[in-house]
């Protein structure tokens, strides 16, 4: 029996992309001997997307989607259609033709050679950014990956084939606040990466912005490791042993010295531990934050309108 592919992919805003994705995908898989069939997620589109979605899927019948109520965001998009996608392996993958399909290829024989897990990552840097972004990307990844406690590929991406065997783990995976590149990391199985250079964004623009990026870290970070709690910790001892050694100083400079009461390193000392303990205030309230989202136990995601059953 032929085996089949679920390709996931989330769409904000993509309306002009999607036909033409199709239609490579389509080109692709010709040469295969593959079912397949795609699920389009509408992540709360402003655009017609979802019109586009509709047209398509009339014509197309392996052609599906779900659509949300509001925009919950791509990794939200993503876990919707992994969640009802069939085939013995699910791709996920951008709208914007940034990850190019013929590279779907490589990843089914990836696949098929017993990985489990089979992603694509950015080979160097991206080609299409500035050089500050490239360095900021660099300096993101590094921090994401030290902190969060696992080895994140430098530009690791969404691009990612995933056997059936990780879905039904990914399922049971029951977190408010997904970070799927994360997570699909650390379930394990054999999982090899392959490198891609990514393709200009076809129409539209991108909707991360820095500050996004600054969130996801801080994100990726929180959710998977306490490290930034033990740092709290470990800066609090080191601070205190620096303190001890600042003691003779100070009684120096009022017995022997005899300045003028030190203003300006009371001052100094103030503001760089009040500096410190907002920072620590700040990620115990993310931790907190996090189980407070967790404890209300609200879907990942809202459908309110879906074909999958299009047959
Ligand atoms: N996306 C989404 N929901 C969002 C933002 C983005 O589903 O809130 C989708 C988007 O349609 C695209 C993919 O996620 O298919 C990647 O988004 P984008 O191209 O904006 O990000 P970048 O390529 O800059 O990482
Ligand atoms: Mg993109």
């Amino acid at each position: 029996m032929r085996k089949l592919i679920t390709i996931v992919v989330p769409a904000y805003n993509e309306a002009r992309n999607i036909m033409p994705l199709y239609d490579k995908i389509y080109e692709v898989f010709l040469t295969t001997n593959y079912n397949w069939e795609i699920i389009f997620v509408n992540d709360g589109s402003s655009d017609n997307t979802l019109q586009v979605l509709r047209e398509i899927s009339l014509t197309h019948t392996n052609c599906k989607y779900i659509s949300f109520a509001k925009n919950f965001g791509k990794d939200n998009a993503l876990k919707a259609g992994i969640d009802n996608a069939t085939g013995d392996a699910i791709v996920t993958m951008d709208a914007d033709l940034q990850h190019p399909p013929i590279l779907l290829l490589e990843l089914i024989k990836k696949w098929e050679e017993g990985n489990e897990i089979v992603f694509a990552y950015r080979k160097g840097a991206n080609p299409h950014t500035s050089f500050i972004s490239k360095i900021y990307s660099k300096v993101f990844w590094k921090i994401l990956g030290f902190m969060s406690g696992m080895k994140l590929e430098d530009g690791i991406s969404d691009y990612r084939i995933l056997d059936k065997k990780v879905v039904d783990v990914i399922l049971k995976m029951d977190e408010y606040e997904l970070f799927l590149r994360g997570m699909i990391k650390w379930v394990g199985f054999n999982q090899v990466g392959i490198e891609y250079i990514p393709d200009e964004r076809l129409e539209g623009e991108s909707t991360y912005s820095k500050k996004a990026l600054v969130k996801l870290a801080l994100h990726g970070i929180t959710s998977f490791s306490v490290k930034p709690l033990y740092a709290a910790i470990y800066l609090g001892f080191t601070f205190s042993f620096l303190s001890i050694l600042y003691i003779p100083y100070v009684l120096y400079s009022l017995y022997i010295h005899a300045d003028v009461p030190g203003w300006s390193s009371t001052m100094m000392t103030i503001v760089f531990f009040g500096g410190i303990q907002l920072i620590m205030i700040g990620v115990i309230g993310i931790y907190v934050g996090k189980m407070f989202m967790q404890t209300k136990n609200r879907p990942n995601y809202i459908i309110q309108h879906q074909n999958l059953n299009n047959e």
